[in-house]
């Protein structure tokens, strides 16, 4: 299983949170971020590829991923009170989850119901 994990300046530390409640599943899945978000995740002790940070390119290289539909889940906690350089990368990435049929949760709430649901699954 393959997850991807980005989030906004303004959403890191809600990232890091919800991802701590989910180490012990997340440490038996192949976690890829963007480049900020992944130093993030590594600091909390998982295990993550990082790409290039998000204002980079890093949302197109997993936009990328999601096209190949090498992805099983993506969680983009997005920012809707801030701007991003890069908002053509962050529409790309989820239209191409859209394209793919790739669950894409964008806020805590839904990304728990996925991941609630993905890990019962294969348990
Ligand atoms: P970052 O990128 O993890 O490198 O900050 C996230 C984003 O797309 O804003």
């Amino acid at each position: 299983m393959k997850i991807a994990i980005i989030a906004h300046d303004g959403k890191k530390a809600d990232m890091v949170a919800f991802l701590l409640n989910y180490k012990e599943q997340l440490n038996q899945v192949d976690l890829i971020s963007t480049g900020t978000t992944g130093s993030h995740a590594e600091k909390a002790g998982l295990k993550v590829h990082k790409y290039l940070s998000g204002p980079l390119g890093g949302d197109a290289q997993i936009a990328a991923e999601a096209a190949e539909k090498k992805l099983d889940l993506v969680i983009f906690f997005r920012d809707p009170m801030d701007k991003h350089p890069h908002e053509p990368d962050v529409q790309m990435l989820m239209r191409l989850c859209d394209v793919h049929n790739i669950p894409l949760a964008t806020n805590p709430a839904g990304a728990r119901l996925m991941m609630d649901s993905m890990f019962k699954i294969q348990s």
